[in-house]
């Protein structure tokens, strides 16, 4: 077995693990986060069966993308969004889970090519409140869900959480909750949302019993990623 299918076992096996530890009947899915990796991997992967792939990149991405279009992968991008680069995203993804303002919401809207299926967006949630990574408050991200109502080219799909780096797995089902109570309540309101994007490789069973539906694993798949 190579080093990257046992690796991918492995990770697999934690979120079965961590899945029925949680007395949860579905398993979260696995988002393979393949940035800085080389399509060779990918296609590797691929090949044992994984589908969802997320990248940081756009440029990258879209490469990737372009190589590897005879393949039905389903792309996410879950890196930070320029405005610039929205028609790129707009083009050539099925999901973007990055989303943590306004004006994203329309560009996106404006550029999703008509022949396309709507494209899946998660609002990107801050939580732990210090700096951290981007993500928006709870109150504008209830305003832009109300926006979506409008925006024909998208389809809200959930919220995805970068919390803080944690050691300590009470620490991350705190920042996780936080995320949920915010995806519960929206839930209500929004009944499309279906997906809570939470848990990495340093995290993914604080995630996964704290609720997530779906995980995004780089290191513990591909390795550690290049410079
Ligand atoms: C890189 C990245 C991941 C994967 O992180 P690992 O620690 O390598 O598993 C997950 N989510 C986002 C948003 C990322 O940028």
């Amino acid at each position: 077995m190579s080093q990257l299918e046992q690796n991918y076992q492995n990770v697999k096996d934690r979120l079965r693990r961590a899945t029925s530890g949680a007395q949860r009947n579905t398993t979260p899915i696995l988002l393979a986060v393949s940035k800085k990796h080389d399509i060779e991997k990918i296609s590797a992967l691929y090949q044992m069966g994984q589908r969802h792939f997320g990248e940081s990149y756009v440029q990258e991405a879209v490469a990737k993308i372009e190589q590897l279009g005879e393949f039905d992968i389903t792309w996410h991008f879950i890196g930070p969004i320029q405005s610039n680069k929205t028609k790129l995203l707009a083009a050539h993804f099925d999901w973007v889970q990055s989303v943590d303002r306004m004006k994203l919401l329309r560009r996106l809207n404006q550029q999703r090519p008509a022949e396309m299926q709507p494209l899946n967006v998660l609002l990107q949630l801050k939580v732990g409140d210090e700096d951290s990574k981007s993500g928006a408050d709870f109150t504008s991200l209830r305003h832009m869900a109300e926006a979506m109502h409008e925006m024909e080219g998208l389809c809200l799909r959930g919220i995805m959480c970068i919390p803080p780096p944690a050691d300590d797995k009470a620490q991350q089902c705190l920042y996780f909750q936080e995320a949920r109570q915010a995806f519960q309540q929206l839930q209500q309101e929004f009944p499309t949302m279906d997906t809570l994007s939470m848990g990495m490789s340093n995290d993914l069973e604080a995630a996964v019993e704290t609720g997530s539906t779906m995980v995004r694993v780089g290191t513990d798949i591909f390795g550690k990623r290049p410079q």
